[in-house]
């Protein structure tokens, strides 16, 4: 299988290409050249498989011609053992036909980790057929670098720099990044915010010549297909479960980047009967402005309840865009360069977008009361990105016959101060194999907003 760039201008690669690529050299993101589709009894026969099966089953398709199938065997079996539920993405009810479900059983008590366990192995043994080693290189606002930091932990062929902004980050933050002690693991506190730290990891990418010759940086943000691909495979597992092929089943998602949702498009493109897709946003609405009014104007970034969802312009729908604009990446590029400004999309386009989505916006206020009205009505727990979700279900679904999944992307003790604010005096002890999280050594360098500085001290630690 081949991979494009949605801006067209830069040559198809192979899935190993892509990976290690993350950006197209266009500035574009890959995407296949064609998707891969399972037929209805294809799907039929996959009910009853355990996820791990599932995930390799689904994934087969797009690697099959880089990675054997022991290889890709070992791959998910690798990644989804560090999780701590059994059935690895498992489904709660709250409702008649209203499912959660939840995501967040991996080490971090994220949904990232389903891509980034996957994501660390898969480079590891990409780097290690090639002879290569590299440098994974990151900032983070709190959540995603533990995530990264999990994933890469055991990998012998990656050095990693996560970049946090010094004082900045909540506690539990800091501790899943700094008490992760493997040699091949650097935590950096930049004595500036986030955005200082985001600069420093573009620039630092822009001039690679600190490095140690042989060297490179790559990144393992959300943009990186891998990281798409493996978050195709829970939809697929909420399905099977609800009754597909033979019954449709809609999704709600906590959307920020639009990586996961977009992952919920791939699944119903390869023959998964979804046929609504909701996308729930906090304050920072642009894909809800953009579904609902066509309306893609950047506004100021705003501090949330729900931070992880916290952005200003969401890096994945361009891959969405590249087919609702009939895969001409002519179009799309063209599209981008009015990204700083307004992006108008072309009508149709729109029209066309809302056939398959629907948006919600749930600001602060509503996410604390959603978290409250769930655990009244149901008994049920929901940290403030999984409520904003299941908030949007409620607000948006279509058919009331089908069911709904909303996909829990966090663990709620993650996110107490929205809990709290909700729940007042709710207790929320960290599970078991965090629970001495806070006795745990730390260790991460204090370094000044300074290139100079920060680029000898990945020098000297390589
Ligand atoms: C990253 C994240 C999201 C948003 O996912 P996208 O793929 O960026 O849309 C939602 N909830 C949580 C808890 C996250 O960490």
């Amino acid at each position: 299988m081949k991979f494009i760039s949605t801006r067209g201008r830069a040559p198809a690669a192979s899935f190993s290409e892509v990976v290690l690529a993350g950006l197209a050299g266009d500035g574009g993101l890959y995407v296949p050249e064609e998707l891969p589709k399972f037929s209805r009894e294809e799907i039929a026969a996959m009910a009853g498989m355990d996820y791990v099966q599932l995930a390799r089953t689904v994934m087969r398709p797009f690697v099959a011609e880089d990675l054997t199938e022991e290889e890709l065997d070992g791959l998910v079996e690798r990644a989804y053992e560090t999780f701590n539920h059994k059935a690895i993405a498992p489904l709660v009810q709250l409702d008649h036909n209203l499912w959660v479900q939840e995501l967040f059983h991996g080490p971090t008590l994220a949904f990232k980790d389903f891509a980034l366990q996957f994501l660390g192995q898969l480079f590891d043994l990409l780097l290690k057929k090639r002879g290569e080693k590299v440098v994974v290189m990151g900032a983070t606002s709190g959540d995603t670098g533990s995530a990264a930091i999990e994933g890469c932990r055991h990998c012998e062929n990656i050095d990693i720099f996560i970049l946090h902004p010094h004082q900045r980050v909540s506690e539990v933050q800091r501790r899943q990044m700094t008490t992760i002690l493997s040699d091949n693991v650097y935590n950096i506190a930049l004595q500036g915010n986030f955005d200082d730290c985001q600069r420093m990891v573009k620039a630092s990418f822009a001039d690679q010549s600190f490095l140690p010759d042989g060297r490179r940086l790559v990144a393992v943000n959300s943009i990186n297909w891998a990281r798409i691909m493996a978050q195709i495979v829970y939809y697929f597992y909420a399905a099977l479960h609800l009754g597909a092929p033979a019954r449709a089943v809609n999704f709600s998602v906590p959307t920020g980047n639009f990586g996961d949702i977009f992952a919920g498009y791939l699944a119903r493109g390869m023959g998964l009967p979804v046929e609504q897709l909701i996308v729930a946003t906090n304050a920072n609405d642009i894909l809800h402005r953009c579904l609902s009014a066509n309306d893609h104007s950047r506004k100021p970034l705003q501090h949330s309840l729900s931070p992880s969802m916290d952005i200003m312009v969401s890096s994945n729908f361009e891959r969405l865009l590249f087919d609702l604009y009939g895969r001409d990446g002519n179009a799309i590029a063209e599209l981008m360069r009015h990204q700083g400004g307004e992006m108008k999309l072309a009508a149709e386009v729109v029209e066309r977008a809302a056939a398959l989505f629907s948006s919600h916006r749930v600001d602060d206020a509503g996410t604390v009361a959603a978290i409250r009205n769930i655990s009244e009505e149901t008994g049920y727990l929901a940290d403030p990105h999984t409520a904003i979700g299941i908030e949007a279900a409620r607000q948006c679904r279509r058919d009331p016959a089908q069911p709904m999944v909303c996909l829990a992307t966090a663990h709620p003790v993650k996110f107490p101060e929205a809990v709290q604010k909700a729940l007042s005096g709710q207790e929320l002890p960290l599970p078991s194999h965090l629970a001495d999280l806070f006795e745990r050594e730390e260790r991460y360098e204090v370094l000044p907003d300074d290139m100079m500085v920060v680029h000898k001290f990945m020098a000297e630690s390589l």
